[in-house]
């Protein structure tokens, strides 16, 4: 595994603005905010991307997001959120350690833009990628 800057936060060998711990997963506000209160959700465990991620880890995380969500909300008075979580580098990750973004939605726009080009589902490729994906969900519970 790589050694990444989080490795580093979660070591306490450089500072954050921590505003959750416990054994398993840390909280704290991201440097570069989207918006203000953008909070990054991690796992104290190693893992590069979600799919390596552990169970235990995960479910961690999981137990703690709604938590940290309400939590954000409450302070900062935003009433609208989004949660992002990016998966390698073409997919927007920069920093190799799983991590949630929780980041606030403000009514002047401030937040996560998205851009969402929404294709339409064929039916029966649909069937056929849904049988493939359940296959392999069942292979590795
Ligand atoms: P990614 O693009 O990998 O999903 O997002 C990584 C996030 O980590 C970015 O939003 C970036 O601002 C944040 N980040 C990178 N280095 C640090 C750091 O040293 N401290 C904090 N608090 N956030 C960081």
């Amino acid at each position: 595994m790589p050694d990444t800057i989080f490795n580093k936060i979660i070591d306490g060998d450089i500072p954050c603005h921590k505003v959750y711990e416990d054994d398993k997963v840390l909280a704290f506000l991201d440097i570069g905010p989207l918006s203000r209160g953008h909070t990054l959700v991690i796992p104290k465990e190693s893992a590069q991307t979600l799919d390596q991620l552990s169970a235990d880890s995960a479910a961690a995380i999981g137990r703690v997001l709604p938590r940290i969500a309400q939590a954000v909300l409450s302070a900062t008075g935003a009433r609208s959120f989004n949660v992002l979580q990016n998966n390698g580098a073409d997919a927007h990750q920069e920093v190799m350690h799983v991590h949630f973004h929780i980041i606030p939605k403000y009514d002047d726009g401030a937040g996560l833009g998205i851009g969402w080009k929404a294709g339409a589902l064929d039916a029966s490729e649909g069937a056929e990628l849904a049988k493939r994906i359940a296959d392999q969900c069942r292979r590795e519970a």
